[in-house]
């Protein structure tokens, strides 16, 4: 007997059940047992006929009155009817198809149900309950575990299946060393698992879920900071003077910094001085000046001799970039350039040539800069603009143009910092909480189908003032599967509707080229009223914008409804964000209140979370992280910060994981990595 044993060894699990837990990633007996509950049903409580709420799962003891067929004798589709009682009324249970079952009931049988009430032309019934002799042994009632499944499978024989499995957990004994045991109250993975399993009470069950959920993020956790050290030998980087000071830069700024910036440029400051390589991420809601920060950044790094790139994920946002950085950056003799993808050969070869010889201080580019013929004199610094749409990978090749340059990647996506930790793993965090004073916050409102009109023509006010708008749609074309309006369609019906205004269309399976040849339109005022789909949902600044119309909003996450949002309010005039909703179900209330009622991303990341969880918002499979049997990164955040000092610990005193202490941990990374892991290991 063995964990590692095919699940075939079990009694009753064949080929085709193989072939069911295959698609479940299910091979082995270990594969079974780790595969846990997703919650449990709780019947432990008997309800009445009478007092039971309808539509919920509930629990009833009864008497049988009677039983009947319905309809013809001969009808082998009639229903079998079946009439219960209890001390306060009766119900009575509906089974189709099911004929073969008239021979169980008979009057005065003692039944436990367990089902849902529903009513039926005022008449109680349940249809299709779980039933059992009341009073047996392994009635209905306790805790019971739900798995999820796959098609094939059931309830009842993922629970047999796992019964069946139980001799196994005496085989999982403690491997965790007894000091993280004892500080931390961990039960053996053995009591752990058989409660998870059969959960007899809720006390154990809360035990031996505590004890799964902590090994598990303390292999996650372990294994990221494994790939970290990995990653980062402590070699030397590119170390800036600490008598060079960013005053001249600050004095030629036409704003103060708020204070959420000072903090996160003393930190970057403190790394840019220190001899490794910074590793820094800093992340701040949309308008809270993080090029700003990174200007700072770039100009103690030239001013010390070093050139800086800074890479953006589009062409046009490389462009307001460059903007930016040749207003600010030439009046003090420092030279920026943009390596466009459409410039002409010579112009190009120049470029590289300044480049190389040290001519230009600061180069902004897309993907296009990681090209191999691009090189510098003396790479110092890197920032990558929206890491979210930038690989390791790729940052890694950009680097590697530099001996170990300092890198900063800034993002707007809030992430709150418990999971920012796993998701960069590898990088430090720096938080720009303020925005600059002065802002009005953006006024949002919900609104429904009904007074599209009116919201249209409220728009028309405001461009008529001067203003220009967004409006954006879940869709580029109709389509019959989902009815929602797409952007297609809007824009028909606003260019029928406005004839004077002019009313612009982008979306994104337009070419880049041709998306960036409309958005530049807009931002140079050519364009009143922009229909979009998402596309538009990355950095680009239009201060003259102050009005975002966002179409059929329940379709949208709330962290990008909160990056749409961000597009206007970057002016000095009063911005507007409508949300129009084309549903009205309890989830889709709960959002649209959090989007009236802040504009803070970081509570709307939160509430994202509890909503949908991490790995639909941040794609976690993405950044390489595993799926977890048990742990939740967003619940378990307490838990996952206790286990961070200890995984860190661990691999202080032992980087390679080769002591005998920690052989059964490595062994488990490598299990919950798999390949991607097994290189380093
Ligand atoms: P984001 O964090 O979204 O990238 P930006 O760096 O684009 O924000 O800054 C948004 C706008 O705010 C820019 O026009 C910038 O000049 C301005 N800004 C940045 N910092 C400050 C500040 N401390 N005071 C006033 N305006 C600022
Ligand atoms: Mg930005």
């Amino acid at each position: 007997m063995n964990l590692s044993d095919s699940v075939t060894c079990l009694k009753g699990i064949g080929g085709k059940r193989k072939e069911i837990l295959e698609r479940m990633n299910i091979r082995t007996v270990r594969d079974l047992i780790y595969t846990f509950p997703r919650k449990y049903e709780d019947r432990r409580y008997v309800s009445t006929i009478m007092q039971a709420p309808f539509n919920e799962d509930v629990l009833l003891e009864v008497v049988v009155v009677n039983k009947r067929l319905q309809g013809s004798p001969y009808n082998k589709k009639a229903p079998l009817k079946v009439l219960v009682e209890d001390s306060t009324g009766n119900l009575e249970l509906v089974f189709f198809n099911a004929k073969y079952l008239g021979g169980y009931f008979f009057p005065d049988q003692k039944l436990t149900l367990f089902g849902k009430i529903t009513l039926n032309n005022g008449r109680r019934q349940m249809v299709h309950p779980e039933f059992h002799k009341t009073g047996d042994k392994d009635d209905l009632r306790g805790l019971f575990p739900v798995y999820r499944l796959t098609e094939g499978l059931s309830q009842g024989q993922m629970r047999t299946m796992e019964l069946q499995a139980e001799p196994y957990h005496a085989l999982i004994t403690e491997w965790l060393p007894a000091e993280i045991v004892d500080d931390n109250n961990l039960c053996p993975p053995s009591y752990a698992v058989t409660n998870i399993h059969f959960p007899k009470e809720e006390r154990r069950v809360l035990e031996g879920r505590y004890r799964l959920v902590f090994e598990e993020l303390l292999i996650l956790q372990t294994g990221l900071f494994y790939i970290k050290k990995g990653i980062k030998s402590g070699e030397k980087g590119v170390q800036l003077s600490a008598e060079q000071g960013v005053g001249e830069f600050l004095d030629h700024m036409s704003f103060e910094l708020t204070s959420g910036q000072k903090r996160a440029f003393e930190e970057i400051e403190r790394d840019l001085e220190d001899m490794r390589p910074m590793n820094r991420l800093v992340q701040g809601d949309v308008g809270s000046g993080k090029t700003a920060v990174a200007e700072l950044a770039m100009y103690k790094t030239v001013k010390c001799g070093f050139q800086a790139v800074m890479m953006a994920p589009t062409e046009l946002l490389a462009k307001q970039h460059i903007a930016t950085l040749k207003k600010d950056f030439e009046p003090l003799g420092i030279r920026c350039e943009l390596l466009s993808g459409n410039m002409k050969a010579k112009e190009r070869r120049e470029l590289l040539e300044d480049l190389k010889n040290g001519k230009i201080q600061i180069l902004v580019g897309t993907h296009a800069i990681i090209q191999p013929d691009v090189e510098f004199n003396e790479l110092g610094l890197v920032v990558t603009d929206e890491q979210h749409r930038f690989g390791v990978e790729q940052r890694n090749l950009l680097t590697g143009k530099g001996t170990n340059p300092n890198v900063l990647v800034m993002t707007a996506t809030p992430i709150p910092r418990t999971l920012a930790v796993i998701l960069f793993g590898d990088l430090d965090i720096s938080i720009i909480d303020t925005l600059p004073a002065g802002r009005k916050p953006i006024r949002t409102f919900l609104r429904y189908d009904d007074s599209r009109a009116k919201i249209y023509d409220f728009v028309r006010d405001k461009v008529k003032a001067g203003s220009q708008a967004y409006v954006v749609a879940p869709l580029i074309e109709e389509s019959d599967a989902i009815k929602v309006r797409s952007a297609d369609e809007i824009h028909k019906e606003l260019s029928e509707r406005y004839p004077d205004l002019r009313v612009g269309l982008v979306h994104g399976a337009m070419k880049q080229s041709e998306k960036d040849e409309i958005m530049t339109s807009f931002k140079d005022g050519n364009i009143d009223i922009l229909v979009s789909t998402v596309v538009i949902e990355v950095g680009i600044d239009v201060p003259n914008a102050t009005v975002m119309v966002i179409e059929n909003c329940e379709r949208f996450g709330l962290a990008q409804l909160h990056q749409l949002r961000g597009r206007v309010g970057r002016g000095s005039e009063q911005s507007y964000c409508i949300l129009i909703s084309g549903s009205k179900g309890e989830i889709a209330e709960k959002r649209n209140e959090i989007m009236v009622s802040t504009t803070d991303g970081f509570v709307i990341a939160e509430e994202d979370l509890k909503l949908r969880g991490p790995g639909e918002i941040f794609g976690t499979r993405q950044h390489g992280i595993p799926e977890l049997n048990i742990a939740d990164l967003v619940k378990n955040a307490d838990i996952l910060s206790r286990v961070r000092g200890i995984a860190e610990d661990i691999i202080e005193k032992d980087p390679k994981l080769g002591e005998p202490e920690n052989l059964e941990l490595k062994e488990r990374i490598k299990r919950m990595f798999g390949e991607n892991i097994t290189l380093q290991l």
